[in-house]
């Protein structure tokens, strides 16, 4: 990751393009002028240069975040004010969606058609919902029989540092971001280092918006002894939103116990996904394979390992592969591609490390090969031992565990004994049991008959390891916030 030989030769050939620091409405390099390559993990070559932040970089970012908030326009505008340069900030991410799709693509090797059709949809979208909530979102006013009445007023809460993962770069930034802007906080984003080029083009985005400078930093580097770290020991931030691993979210709520901020934090999972034999099996197989495999199955809430009642279990299985087996895998920049690489050399080499030991996890392959380069094809292994590392961790690849249940009771004690608790699916007619079930597992989300499908107005997050808080809608008010109440008494005083 950090500068080689072969990339500064590039960059002087020009070959390179340059993401640097966008630090009060500037961008530019590091003050130690340290840069890192950023790889593309189709080529595994270095495809740009990256400013590499250290702490002072990480200070200067927050030094003019904080400047911004204590004395600059941006919280001092109206919500409706705000609303209107975020919408204009949404509508030059759709005008450059090409340019940001492929800036993950080349970053992290995301499929082209995936990063472009949904990704940058909905970076667009979080920063017009956000703005509009924010703008239009009732508080709400008690009246007392004493003749006072209390409201709520929800005021910035200031400096924001939000710390984000590489599997969707621009649009979980931007789910964080939104929300902190809209409610008239500044920010300072790090942005992964395995996927720092889009976050530099949304900040030059949000100033040619008319954002203010100061308001929305972008800074450069790695998590620990790095930018990462110092941005979560800055005595002057005082919202810390992260998504990412556990252990990381760990160490950041640590970080942030010391200045006693409050931390949001979006971990990891291992999505359970339920198929009774009731379901609409086609309808069933078909969000099955897009909740494993979407983005190389990089995702967080990945359906990565699917429960099948077992008089329907053969059958899933045979339709459930032949769908792996026809996905097409190869250049992410190629519109058709649904299986790209996987981001980096290291975290091939974790997931690697999953596909080589699968003999031990108890379970047989029912398909799946490793590709050239970076690439494993979608993998389908049959019930695993239950408390394998296969059944039980966050892979993080397109690697998927199918195991057979006979009840309903069975398969709740099932989903529900893993230490994440992000989210579930379950595929059924029955409504009762969709109800029933849906009640008893101990996750944030649960999709019944569907999967991904979000309303930006309810609650994101997850229970246990999986994280601590919720966004989304007025989850995200209160955390971008300091709810104040105000008591007035409404008439003479009456003595
Ligand atoms: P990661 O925890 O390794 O890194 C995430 C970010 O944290 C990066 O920007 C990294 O530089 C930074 N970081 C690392 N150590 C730090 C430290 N000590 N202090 C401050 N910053 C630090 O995670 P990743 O590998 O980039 O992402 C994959 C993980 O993210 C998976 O576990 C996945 O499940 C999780 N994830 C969760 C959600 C969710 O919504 N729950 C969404 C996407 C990804």
């Amino acid at each position: 990751m950090t500068t080689t030989a072969s990339s500064r030769r590039a960059a002087a050939a020009g070959e390179l393009e340059f993401f640097g620091h966008v630090i009060d409405g500037v961008e530019g390099p590091s003050a130690s002028g340290l840069v890192f390559a950023s790889i593309d993990p189709y080529t595994r070559l270095p495809w740009a240069e990256v400013a590499l932040g250290d702490k002072s970089d990480a200070d200067r970012a927050v030094a003019a975040a904080r400047r911004s908030f204590d004395e600059g326009p941006w919280p001092r505008m109206t919500a409706g004010e705000r609303r209107e340069i975020l919408h204009r900030f949404a509508d030059l991410i759709i005008d450059h969606g090409e340019e940001l799709a492929l800036a993950d693509v080349r970053d992290m090797g995301k499929p082209y058609t995936q990063a472009f059709k949904n990704d940058v949809q909905r970076t667009a979208l979080n920063f017009r919902f956000f703005a509009d909530h924010a703008h239009i979102t009732p508080s709400e006013v008690y009246p007392m029989d004493s003749g006072h009445h209390t409201y709520t007023r929800f005021d910035a809460a200031g400096v924001v540092v939000a710390i984000a993962p590489w599997n969707f770069p621009m649009m979980l930034e931007s789910w964080k971001v939104a929300p902190a802007l809209a409610w008239g906080n500044t920010v300072v984003l790090k942005p992964a280092e395995d996927s720092p080029a889009s976050a530099t083009i949304m900040a030059r985005l949000a100033l040619e918006a008319g954002m203010p400078s100061g308001v929305f930093n972008v800074v450069h580097g790695y998590g620990p002894d790095s930018v990462g770290q110092a941005l979560t020991e800055n005595p002057d931030v005082d919202r810390i939103t992260f998504t990412g691993e556990s252990n990381t979210g760990k160490a950041i709520m640590r970080a942030a116990s010391q200045n006693l901020i409050p931390v949001s934090l979006e971990l990891g999972g291992k999505g359970a996904n339920v198929v009774f034999a009731d379901a609409e099996l086609e309808n069933a197989i078909d969000w099955s394979i897009r909740a494993i495999f979407t983005n190389t199955g990089q995702v967080c809430l990945a359906g990565s390992r699917i429960y099948v009642e077992r008089t329907i279990f053969d059958e899933f299985v045979e339709r459930f592969t032949d769908a792996a087996d026809a996905m097409v895998v190869g250049d992410p920049k190629d519109p058709a591609t649904q299986i790209g690489p996987l981001a980096s050399g290291e975290h091939y080499t974790k997931v690697r490390g999953f596909f080589d030991t699968i003999e031990s996890s108890g379970g047989r392959v029912k398909t799946g090969a490793l590709g050239d380069g970076w690439f494993i094809h979608p993998t389908v292994i049959l019930e695993p031992d239950r408390a394998s590392a296969h059944q039980t961790e966050e892979i993080f690849g397109p690697i998927v565990t199918i195991t057979p249940f006979d009840t309903e009771d069975e398969v709740v004690r099932e989903v529900n004994d893993s230490r994440y608790g992000l989210n579930a699916m379950l595929f059924t007619e029955n409504l009762t049991r969709a109800h029933r079930v849906a009640a008893s597992l101990q996750v944030g989300t649960v999709w019944v008959n569907c999967f991904f499908i979000r309303d930006l107005r309810a609650p994101f997050g997850g229970q246990k390891a999986s994280g601590v808080g919720r966004e989304g809608g007025n989850f995200s008010r209160e955390f971008f916030t300091e709810p104040k109440a105000v008591v007035m008494q409404m008439a003479s005083h009456p003595h």
